[in-house]
């Protein structure tokens, strides 16, 4: 958890000549529900939040990923109980409130508090969050691809270009940078 933290820390801190794209960034924080956490791949659950408790789902639903909670990069965090409240009551106003565990509310809190997008196939849920104006995805609509881009950057001087669009025969070897002659990794863009 400490990773997962310094890691977003470092990630979000803008760099003076991007201030846009950081704020972006940061307005396109990810609540997962636990469907989430089982279906995506493991690369694209770093970032996300989650509620405490979901580890415990995890374990009884997915033991496999359960295992490795800790380990997901994920940004654990409680909701306040004025954000709990708000849910709650949005919950009794629409009717849904018996459909929905601790778990559901304390995740559309979540997002609510942190101007987040919730990431669920629970209609419930999504009904809510509607009613209280969070954005919301289904798990399979949400995928990576519409959050972050990657481009190749070098490890040496810190040059860019495109990323490949076509599979890369050789994992993880993208070859050297024009510049310096030094290697290129796949980044996410900044
Ligand atoms: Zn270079």
């Amino acid at each position: 958890m400490k990773v997962a933290a310094r890691r977003r820390a470092s990630t979000l801190n803008p760099t003076p000549d991007r201030p846009a794209r950081s704020a972006r960034r940061v307005s396109q924080s990810r609540v997962l529900d636990t469907s989430a956490l089982i279906g995506w791949p493991l690369p694209e659950l770093s970032g996300g939040f989650v509620v405490p408790a979901q580890e415990d789902e995890l374990l009884r639903v997915s033991p496999d990923r359960g295992a490795i909670f800790a380990g997901l990069g994920l940004v654990v965090s409680e909701p306040s109980a004025q954000a709990v409240s708000s849910a709650s009551d949005a919950a009794r106003a629409s009717g849904d409130m018996s459909g929905l565990s601790e778990i559901d509310l304390s995740l559309i809190a979540l997002a609510l508090e942190r101007s987040a997008l919730l990431v669920t196939d629970d209609y419930r849920m999504q009904n809510i969050a509607t009613a209280l104006g969070v954005e919301w995805r289904a798990v399979g609509e949400a995928g990576i691809s519409e959050v972050w881009s990657w481009e190749l950057r070098c490890v040496g001087c810190g040059a860019t270009q495109a990323a490949p669009d076509s599979p890369n025969e050789r994992r993880n070897d993208y070859g050297n940078c024009r510049v310096c002659g030094a290697a290129l990794r796949l980044k996410k863009q900044r």
